[in-house]
Formats: C-alpha cells, structure tokens, sequence
C-alpha cells in the first residue's frame, strides 16, 4: 500500500478514530495507516462495540463498515445520527449498487468508499472530513435551559435539581434537540432521526412526544418557552 507522506497533514493527536470492520485484516491494515497519519485509532470488530466505544470517547471521525454480522453499517449510522451525533461517517463497502450508496446517504453517512479502495484515497477523504468538521470544537455535553439541566453522557436529566425520568425515546428526542438546537427540526425528520421511520404517516407521534417532553421540563407545557412550535415547519429546541 501507498503511504503518502507529503500530503500528511499536520499531526493532531488529539483526534479520534472510530473504526468498525470486522475483518481483522482490513481493520489492521486501516488501524497502521491510520496511526502512521497520527490519528489515534479505536477499532472494534462490530457495531455493538463500535456504539459502546463511541460513547466512551470523543470520537472525532467513524470509519464504519457496512457488512457487519448482526447489526449493519446502516443501523449503525443510523443509532448514531439518531443520537443526535452528527460526527462525520465515511462508509465503507464492498457493494456497489447505487441504492446502497444512496441509502447510506440517506442514513446519515458523510461519504462512501467501495471497495476495493486505495488507501489514499481513503486517508484523503478521512483528512477531508476531518477538516470539514467544527463538530470537534462543540461537542458540548452538558446543556443548561431555564430550570433544566442535561448531561448527556450520563443522561441525567434535572429540573430544578431534581431528576427527571424520561424514557429512552424522550431522552434520545431531547439529545436530538439539542444537537439542533436554535434550528427548526421537522417531523419527518425526527421520524427519521429519532424512530427510524422512513414512512411518514405517523407524525402524530412525533407530536405525542414533544407534549411530554415539554410536561417535564417546560415550567407551563401549553405556553412552551424552549421547544416551540414553529407552525407549518415542525419544532425548534430554543436555547
Ligand atoms: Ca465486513
């Protein structure tokens, strides 16, 4: 393989790479190429582990398989996104059919590389993802609105100091929100983020959960002062 070094960009060890392939050859092969590139490399063998590691750490870029025993490259873009994350995923395939491309897209993937790829070009577009990305400056984990707290890693949830128990789906919501704060989300697209749906017919859901979001942690849930409605559009979290 092909090492590049004058189109190494400048060494930032501080980000992190999440690889998941569950070929043990592909993903050594990508885990010295990636730490010759002075990334520091998280590389697991399955989604399961791939959504655990992310968790664990401040992951600036997912180089994320589609193939993968159990839970696919999709699903797992797809939980990732739905968490409200918007880190840049490159995915990688041996497919080659347009619709796997397009659904990757639609899925939440930044870019898509087929294989077999040269590794150039892979660590270029890694490099170009990585520059693109501000997310790495802002990843917040804590927010503060009006009496409410959110600390997303240990998704604690507080009102006036004391814990709120939102369900799994109400917090993944609120994180989404909160990932697109001051930004006009619409029901489709929290349908698509947060359920997973790609049928539309059910935004009444969507609605149902916003009004017991707002029960916990508006101070008066009919005269909503953070996550408003915004009429024709959908909802925005304003912080
Ligand atoms: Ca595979």
């Amino acid at each position: 393989m092909t090492r590049d070094t004058a189109l190494r960009s400048e060494p930032d060890t501080s980000r992190q790479i999440l690889l998941i392939e569950d070929e043990a050859r592909m993903r050594a092969m990508l885990t010295d190429n990636l730490e010759f590139e002075r990334y520091k490399v998280i590389a697991v063998a399955s989604g399961e582990e791939g959504l655990e590691e992310f968790d664990r750490h401040d992951v600036s870029l997912v180089i994320l398989d589609l193939m993968l025993p159990r839970m696919s490259g999709f699903d797992v873009c797809q939980r990732l996104r739905a968490r409200g994350s918007r880190v840049p995923i490159i995915m990688l395939t041996a497919r080659t059919h347009e619709t796997d491309r397009i659904r990757g897209l639609d899925v939440g993937a930044d870019d898509y590389v087929s294989k077999p790829f040269s590794v150039r070009e892979l660590l270029a577009r890694v490099r170009a993802q990585v520059r693109r990305d501000d997310w790495h400056s802002a990843p917040a984990s804590e927010f503060t609105f009006g009496e409410v707290t959110v600390k997303l890693r240990s998704r604690l949830v507080t009102r006036n100091g004391r814990r709120i128990g939102l369900s799994p789906r109400e917090f993944e919501l609120l994180r989404y929100l909160l990932a697109h704060r001051n930004e006009v989300v619409s029901r489709e697209q929290l349908l698509r983020d947060v359920w997973g749906y790609h049928h539309l017919s059910v935004t009444r859901t969507v609605d149902n959960y916003i009004a017991k979001l707002r029960t916990h942690l508006e101070s008066y849930p009919h005269e909503p002062q953070f996550i408003v409605t915004v009429h024709g559009s959908g909802y925005q979290l304003v912080v």
